[in-house]
């Protein structure tokens, strides 16, 4: 495989990565310490214009290609993966089916959520309904002038900040997972106490209860028990957004580490010249590179046109465990200094726990891969 980037994707890359060096590193530290949402921050991004990425110019969007979006997701999680969680939930979940199937009132939040304006989160995983998502109980009563919500979430990013949701639940009416748009101001929408997490802590996320909600018709998005159609649409993109994550705060762990081994001497000579040290980083180099370079090549596929579920799995799958890996090894180069919470690599290992869940535990890819082998 030979990879290379265009003008437009390297200007891309650049322009995150200075954003990144100069506004988010500096902050990295206090956001996950504070653990609140990097409110600041978070519009910085949008007036970069990277949740209209994805989207076509005509509803607001600079419609550039997933290699593009990939390359600067991978420099949002490089200066904190708090922040480039935030981002990214919503650059893509919580948006994307009120531009996919929202009506004009629907689209107004949507264009506020492009601007940073407005603030979404997705509504999917129930106390007992997590990988099994089509188990999930919460429930919509159809009436003749809309909907009745009742339900519990759990998990959900950005929810205590969040202007609006994006709700999957079952309905009176149809089999399938309907789609609904719920502004979070309505009566009956309780957002619970955040959860505290071990890691990407500024990334905030709580419990939400839906009791009693009345909902338009129009906040119905696609038709009745159609949900599951849509949610397949952007599933790939999301397994190569978080791998673009898991190379982000590798990449992070990596530099950090390498530069550390260069200025920290031992025995008269800086560490990195101990030929284990040295092995240690070629693994990680190893690590890093095929998993940056299969996520960028999923990417690339994806903009051609192709079908590609194995590869966008085969690409989360290897990015998250080699971001652990890389965590792993990073930190024991730094040994007790890997251990202290004043430096860094705690914080690159803590958070990149979660890249082996968001977008579909290790456990659940390997049997989906499984399935595409025809196995
Ligand atoms: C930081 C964070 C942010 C999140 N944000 C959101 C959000 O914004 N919105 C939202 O809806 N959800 C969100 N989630 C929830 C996330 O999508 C779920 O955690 C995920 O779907 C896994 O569900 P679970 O945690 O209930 O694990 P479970 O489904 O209970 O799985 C537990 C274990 O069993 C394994 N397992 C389950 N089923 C199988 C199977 N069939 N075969 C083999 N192994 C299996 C899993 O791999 C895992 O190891 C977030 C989670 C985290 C950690």
């Amino acid at each position: 495989m030979n990879y290379t980037l265009n003008e437009i994707q390297k200007v891309t890359k650049d322009t995150f990565k200075e954003f990144v060096d100069k506004r988010v590193m500096p902050l990295a530290a206090s956001i996950d310490e504070k653990a609140e949402f990097p409110m600041e921050l978070f519009k910085e991004v949008g007036e970069l214009g990277f949740f209209g990425m994805r989207y076509p110019e005509e509803v607001g969007g600079s419609n550039m290609d997933t290699v593009s979006y990939s390359l600067a997701v991978m420099e949002l999680a490089r200066g904190s993966l708090s922040l480039a969680a935030a981002c990214t939930m919503q650059s893509l979940m919580a948006t994307y089916f009120l531009y996919r199937l929202g009506d004009e009132e629907v689209r107004k939040h949507f264009s506020a959520a492009l601007k940073g304006a407005e603030i979404g989160g997705i509504c999917m995983t129930e106390p007992n309904a997590g990988t099994d998502l089509f188990s999930l109980q919460s429930k919509a009563q159809v009436l003749e002038d809309g909907f009745v919500l009742n339900g519990q979430k759990t998990w959900v990013t950005s929810a205590p900040v969040a202007d609006f949701f994006t709700v999957l639940a079952k309905t009176d009416k149809a089999e399938g997972i309907s789609i609904f748009f719920v502004p979070t101001h309505l009566k009956g929408v309780n957002i619970g106490k955040s959860i505290e997490k071990l890691g990407i802590k500024g990334s905030v996320t709580s419990e939400v209860s839906f009791d009693n909600v009345k909902l338009p018709k129009n906040y119905l998005l696609g038709e009745l028990g159609d949900g599951s159609k849509y949610l397949r649409e952007i599933l790939t993109e999301i397994r190569i957004m978080t791998a673009a994550l898991a190379v982000g705060v590798a990449t992070a762990a990596f530099e950090y580490a390498l530069q550390y081994s260069k200025e920290r001497e031992q025995f008269g000579r800086p560490i990195c010249k101990f030929q284990a040290v040295k092995m240690s980083f070629a693994e990680m180099a190893v690590q890093l590179e095929t998993a940056k370079q299969y996520a960028l090549h999923a990417a690339s596929l994806s903009d051609a046109g192709h079908t590609q579920q194995k590869e966008a799995m085969i690409a989360k799958l290897h990015a998250s465990e080699c971001a652990n890996s890389i965590c792993d090894k990073a930190s024991r180069v730094l040994a007790s200094y890997g251990y202290a919470m004043e430096y860094p690599l705690q914080r690159y290992l803590r958070d990149a726990r979660f890249t082996l869940i968001g977008g579909g535990t290790s456990e659940i890819l390997k049997i989906n891969i499984g399935k595409e082998l025809g196995l």
